[in-house]
């Protein structure tokens, strides 16, 4: 029958009435930027999140750029961050000038170890960029007791962590700021690109919503360079639908996990591990095969049967040719490195039904017997 790797019509079908009522409504009033949808979504997330401020933009890599600006990191900087991430994370680093200092990550979670930040501290230092990697958040009170006593600021890179939690909390909440993504295939996603930023300080969420309007707090008034960086009304009004079945389309995802645990324990893979100070929300289910042979072996014959899947991340970032090419003395992560080619997704979204799973299991075991 075959599996995909997600199924976002069955998220349409359950919720078309609404949604389609959002499309129709906006293309009636005809106000297609920013307006109360925009400023009703930021409060709903901003009290989802449990922060003070969320500020809406056109999508996960502006969200991070924004924030970047707006705590005034600059060339000459350097931000700790993770290599095993999305380019994205990087970018952000990149286009305000910084450089990205990498630090190796833990097995089974993929998340930064954070045992290693201290040693990656120099008098550039100036940030702290962690990533709650396919939904588990970074044992953050461990990080932020680092970053306070060296006077660094610590930013979320929560894209893939919407509604995930740690000791209580959400993510977003756990720092001084935090992205988020609405592309389509993250937890909470729209119909085509949007982005957010949480955050407790007033002064941060102004700037980063001035440099997202082109510099400027009052209409055609400017007192600095800016960029465009909004989000729609009708993806606005798109999430705000589809917000208040977070936490259900969540759990659907970790009960899936739950039963692939299960029934792959002991089959030759390493599979995700959960730390117990938060419940993590599998925005991909990832495991990892024994050498880059048998992920390749495996991949190729779940593609012929049909089930979806993709490496995530078949190069670590500090591997990538943007960074080889310079010639620099690259960094060793080596358990970063041991991941290249060889962690790959299993189909894991919310209403995927005990056969579907039964399916995907049946086709790693019998592609891992041969
Ligand atoms: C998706 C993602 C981004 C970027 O989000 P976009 O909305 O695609 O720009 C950044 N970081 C991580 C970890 C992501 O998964």
């Amino acid at each position: 029958m075959g599996v995909p790797l997600l199924d976002l019509k069955a998220q349409y079908v359950g919720l078309k009435d609404e949604l389609d009522a959002v499309w129709s409504d906006v293309m009636g009033s005809a106000g297609f930027i920013g307006g109360p949808r925009v400023k009703a979504l930021e409060e709903q997330v901003a009290a989802y999140c449990g922060t003070k401020y969320a500020v809406a933009c056109a999508n996960g890599t502006d969200a991070l750029f924004l924030i970047m600006h707006a705590l005034g990191i600059h060339a000459g900087d350097e931000v700790i961050t993770t290599p095993f991430t999305f380019f994205a994370t990087v970018e952000c680093i990149a286009h305000v000038g910084a450089t990205p200092v990498f630090v190796d990550i833990e097995p089974g979670t993929y998340n930064m170890d954070v045992t290693k930040v201290e040693a990656a501290i120099t008098a550039n230092t100036k940030a702290i960029l962690p990533v709650h990697i396919f939904g588990q958040c970074v044992d953050m009170d461990a990080l932020n007791a680092i970053a306070e006593a060296h006077g660094l600021v610590v930013v979320e890179d929560a894209c893939q962590a919407i509604g995930a939690t740690y000791k209580g909390r959400r993510a977003g909440s756990l720092a001084r700021a935090a992205a988020f993504s609405f592309f389509p295939s993250k937890n909470l996603g729209c119909a085509g690109d949007g982005g957010v930023i949480t955050t407790d300080d007033e002064a941060l969420a102004a700037s980063a919503r001035k440099m997202a309007s082109h510099g400027s707090s009052k209409k055609y008034y400017h007192d600095t360079f800016g960029t465009n960086s909004r989000l729609d009304s009708l993806q606005a009004g798109i999430l705000s639908v589809k917000l208040p079945h977070l936490d259900e389309w969540n759990a659907s995802r970790r009960a899936a996990a739950a039963i692939y645990d299960e029934a792959l324990a002991g089959v030759g893979l390493d599979l995700p591990v959960e730390r117990t100070y938060g419940e993590m929300v599998y925005h991909l289910y990832i495991v990892k095969a024994a050498s880059a042979e048998i992920a390749s072996k495996v991949t190729r014959a779940m593609g012929e049967a049909g089930v979806g899947t993709a490496l995530y991340y078949p190069l670590s970032l500090h591997e990538q040719e943007v960074f080889t090419k310079t010639g620099d003395a690259l960094p060793s992560l080596p358990v970063s490195e041991s991941c290249d080619g060889r962690t790959f997704a299993l189909p894991c979204f919310p209403g995927i039904t005990r056969a579907q799973q039964d399916e995907v299991v049946a086709a790693v075991k019998e592609a891992l017997a041969h």
